[in-house]
């Protein structure tokens, strides 16, 4: 019996997988078109796959979709659609957008709307392990040790939660970094019947319960924006660990930098974004990708469009070197597997890029290859 063992390594950690890996990716919410920064979180995790495939590792990739959230319910609002019509037409548009540059599907997408009640469930589990404590219809996560876990002093954590809406002045909460797991529906809103009235779920404890109903307790590498990091994914992990009572939830984190333009970062929330289609209408979609993960995952950047035309150079280069002959059978053998540590060592795909189109042949198409260049 052959035995598949492999170890990536991913900043600090060191990853030994056996067989299979858990992936949790924190997905979109589904209320406009899709811009370059989530595109690179998605492709990152995307190449993530394709690399530890490479080395004989499965991959069980849960991608969540946040079609329970203030800035959908909004844009539904004002577009005069339901909002889980406008969800499904945005998700469409997404799709569309990923297919185009080759980011396979993820074998689970679970949808908030569609979990509804294993929120509930995560919130009784909360309350009655006294993380959680239930005010006028909402229950709340105690979020102090959240913060201090994340290294954060009690200001900093505030200010990073109220760039996410959070509102800190909440006189029903018993601390102001506490958050709601469940909580009560405004009138108009859509709600769901709870044991606690008619509500809807907060936004971390919608991925702490998808991850932990789809992928069980505990994931190998949680990943996402890196953006994402406070206070979504710390409370994510929170809210896992206090109802398993397995720690780490997640064995290491794959944050993926997040792309700026003009200095500042990519958002729809202030405009300042690239839409991926609008870059397609000039642009080769492998150019695109190349572009998104030719530099360090976890790196912040900023995008111009002297960048795509480089990645295009850099495309043309590699593919050139993929019709060379590449030398003899135990030299091709020698850069296929330098490439394949290049990409296990951190997922440095500029490094495999450049021992791929200097060494070309074999090493060269086993590189477009894995990292879905040819698709
Ligand atoms: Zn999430």
């Amino acid at each position: 019996m052959s035995e598949k063992t492999a170890v990536l390594r991913l900043g600090d950690s060191h990853l030994p997988v056996v067989d299979r890996a858990r992936i949790y990716c924190c997905g979109i919410t589904p209320y406009d078109v899709t811009h370059l920064g989530h595109a690179a979180t998605f492709v990152w995790v995307d190449v993530l796959t394709r690399v530890l495939g490479s080395i004989g590792v499965s991959s069980q990739l849960c991608r969540n979709v946040t079609d329970v959230d203030d800035v959908l319910f909004a844009a539904a609002e004002r577009s005069g659609s339901a909002f889980d019509a406008f969800a499904s037409v945005q998700q469409f548009r997404f799709d569309q957008d990923m297919s185009a540059l080759a980011v396979r599907e993820p074998q689970f997408a679970p949808r908030a709307r569609r979990n509804v009640g294993q929120v509930i469930r995560l919130a009784s589990a909360l309350l009655r392990t006294g993380t959680a404590y239930l005010r006028d219809g909402t229950v709340y996560f105690r979020g102090a040790a959240v913060a201090e876990r994340a290294g954060l002093d009690r200001d900093e954590a505030g200010k990073l939660a109220a760039e996410y809406g959070a509102r800190l002045d909440n006189p029903a909460q018993d601390d102001p970094l506490d958050v709601a797991v469940w909580q009560r529906s405004r009138p108009g809103e859509p709600g769901w019947p709870s044991p606690w009235g008619t509500g809807r779920p907060g936004w971390h404890a919608e991925c702490a319960a998808m991850s932990l109903s789809v992928l069980g307790l505990a994931v190998d590498v949680l990943s996402g924006g890196d953006d994402l990091r406070f206070p979504h994914h710390a409370y994510q992990v929170a809210m896992a660990e206090a109802v398993s009572g397995v720690r780490p939830f997640a064995r290491t984190r794959f944050g993926v930098g997040v792309v700026r333009l003009n200095g500042a970062k990519m958002a729809k929330s202030t405009g300042n974004l690239v839409l991926v289609s609008d870059v397609l209408e000039n642009y080769a979609p492998a150019a695109l990708r190349l572009c998104l993960i030719d530099r360090p995952w976890s790196a912040g950047w900023d995008y111009s469009a002297g960048e795509l035309e480089a990645a295009t150079g850099r495309l043309e280069r590699l593919f050139r070197a993929a019709g060379r002959r590449g030398g003899s059978a135990a030299a091709a053998q020698a850069a296929s597997e330098a490439v394949s540590d290049a990409l296990c060592a951190g997922l440095n795909v500029s490094a495999a890029l450049d021992l791929a189109e200097e060494a070309g042949g074999a090493a060269a198409r086993g590189l477009i290859a894995t990292l879905g260049l040819g698709e």
